[in-house]
């Protein structure tokens, strides 16, 4: 007997669909909210209110660390907190292969489910569809996070001032070469683990704990370098780097290195970068340092005005080497390696 697996009419709207939503999708994301079965959720939020979506497109679908169903809950919940906000509501739409497997579905709802309890998020609404073999590869989820947001000013890309200081929550990298590792069957080291984890809780404490945060904002695709040269553009500004402050894992030192890949350039997918006053430093470290994701927080640059140092100008990051040289770290160009997130 073959492997019961989804069908064209399960994404139909009638009974099959009912079935696979009922039996399979609520199964995990059981809430009140989402058991009306109305068209359309019914949520009590005041605002202001930040509100975020994300495709997934990833593969492999599952990886070291993760999958598909948690990095699309962690993906948005992360672009709603750099806002400030405290993420509460998701929506997700399946877009899935006829001929997938009904077990791998309920092991990546599973997931989800346990990731958006982890992060303290309800999945509200949701849709279903289902497209014939080889319109779409395998399984696509898309999520929408809303929020509210917890400050008055909240952080935001175009708020750097020279003089601040540069935070990073943890080591960089691990989500892409992961990917990447297992993608391609290059099995580059056992140890290699996408860094997929919630950051909503840990920018819940930086807001709450300090007097300001300038910016935050989570390197994603195109990695640390892409996500700075954003911010030094949005606020008109140069960022240093120290490469010798960069935390890495072992693993992904040697990874990249065997394979030629810059780390500053591959995703991350449960880091954020925190941009503030430098008086605030030591204690935003000391905060971060208090989740297991930030255990490696460090202070890895500063702001300055454009022209005050190496005539740099706004919008351009420079890299002080851990040779003693420099380097204008430049945005990722093209598509380094698509299909990550
Ligand atoms: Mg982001």
């Amino acid at each position: 007997m073959s492997e019961p697996v989804i069908l064209l009419d399960a994404g139909s709207g009638g009974r099959a669909s009912q079935r696979l939503i009922r039996g399979l999708f609520f199964k995990f994301f059981s809430n009140p909210i989402l058991e009306e079965m109305d068209d359309a959720a019914r949520l009590d939020l005041s605002g202001p209110l930040a509100m975020s979506t994300d495709s997934y497109t990833v593969d492999p679908l599952e990886f070291p660390g993760g999958d598909i169903g948690s990095l699309a809950v962690h993906g948005t919940v992360n672009d709603v907190a750099m806002l400030g906000a405290d993420p509460a509501y998701l929506s997700c739409a399946f877009i899935i292969e006829e001929g997938f497997s009904v077990a791998l579905l309920e092991k990546l709802a599973r997931s989800m489910a346990e990731a958006a309890a982890g992060a303290q998020v309800l999945i509200v609404t949701g849709d279903t569809k289902v497209v014939p073999r080889g319109a779409a590869d395998k399984l696509f989820i898309n999520t929408t996070g809303i929020g509210r947001i917890l400050v008055s000013r909240p952080p935001q890309g175009k708020n750097a001032r020279p003089g601040d200081a540069i935070l990073l929550s943890g080591t960089l990298g691990d989500h892409g070469l992961t990917v990447l590792s297992s993608r391609s069957k290059l099995n580059l080291s056992p140890r290699l683990r996408s860094d997929s984890a919630p950051l909503n809780h840990m920018v819940g404490a930086l807001l709450r704990g300090l007097k300001e945060v300038h910016v935050l904002r989570d390197p994603t695709r195109g990695g640390l370098a892409t996500t700075l040269n954003e911010i030094a553009g949005q606020s008109g500004v140069v960022c240093v780097v120290r490469e010798d402050s960069l935390p890495f894992t072992p693993e992904v030192l040697a990874g990249c290195a065997l394979i030629g890949l810059d780390p500053l350039y591959l995703a991350n997918e449960g880091k954020l970068i925190c941009i503030l006053p430098p008086e605030e430093a030591p204690e935003a470290l000391e905060i971060m340092r208090r989740f297991p994701e930030g255990r490696q927080a460090a202070q890895i640059g500063v702001v300055l005005a454009p022209g005050e140092q190496y005539k740099a100008a706004p919008g351009q990051v420079i890299l002080k080497t851990a040779l003693g040289g420099e380097r204008l770290l430049g945005m990722l160009e093209g598509e380094q390696l698509p299909r990550i997130c």
